[in-house]
């Protein structure tokens, strides 16, 4: 009895440290065979909608994915846009999604760009008690990158509202020159 026991053992264990390499549970031992020639066109048709995704967004730099994706903040005074006082749109640097127009920008001499009004539908608001302060964080409503905070009743416009934005997390695009079209991910 003792003879028949130990390979037995011995064959378990040996099954039980080839367990964990796939990573997928597969009780099918034929496709542990490198050359499965009959599991390969199924496998790829099966990976390939995952692999490729469809469209993505605008690509950041280190700088630009700190701000929008991580909800930092650039430093005061030095962004690119906080004097810029041209006609047209600033849309999203992530997905191109059109946020404020330069008729509702101001000069609020904080340091960032502001705006007394967004486009319409184009922000989200969220709380932000972060940094031992109640603020409110605003979002682009389409790709949810970090734009900055809104205030309100500061009486600096007769809307009494101040967007203040991030230069990075926009891009400036003047009139007359073509709008990007917004990039719009598939719902996960
Ligand atoms: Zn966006």
């Amino acid at each position: 009895m003792r003879y028949l026991i130990l390979p037995l053992i011995a064959a378990m264990a040996l099954v039980s440290c080839r367990n964990p390499v796939p990573s997928v549970p597969n009780t099918d031992p034929g496709s542990q065979e490198p050359s499965g020639a009959a599991m390969k066109p199924d496998a790829k048709t099966k990976q390939q909608p995952e692999s490729q995704p469809a469209m993505t967004y605008n690509k950041l730099n280190e700088q630009e994915a700190y701000v929008i994706q991580q909800k930092g903040t650039e430093a005061m005074g030095v962004g690119e846009y906080t004097d810029t006082s041209d006609d047209g749109t600033y849309i999203c640097r992530q997905c191109n999604a059109e946020l404020y127009r330069s008729k509702d920008k101001f000069h609020s001499n904080c340091g960032w760009p502001s705006f007394d009004l967004e486009i319409d539908g184009a922000v989200n608001r969220h709380d932000d008690l972060s940094a031992g302060m109640t603020r409110t964080e605003i979002v682009c409503s389409n790709c949810k990158g970090h734009l900055g905070h809104v205030f309100h009743g500061e009486r600096l416009t007769e809307r009494n509202t101040r967007h203040c934005v991030n230069s990075i997390s926009m891009r400036f695009i003047k009139a007359g020159e073509k709008l990007p079209a917004k990039i719009v991910l598939p719902k996960k």
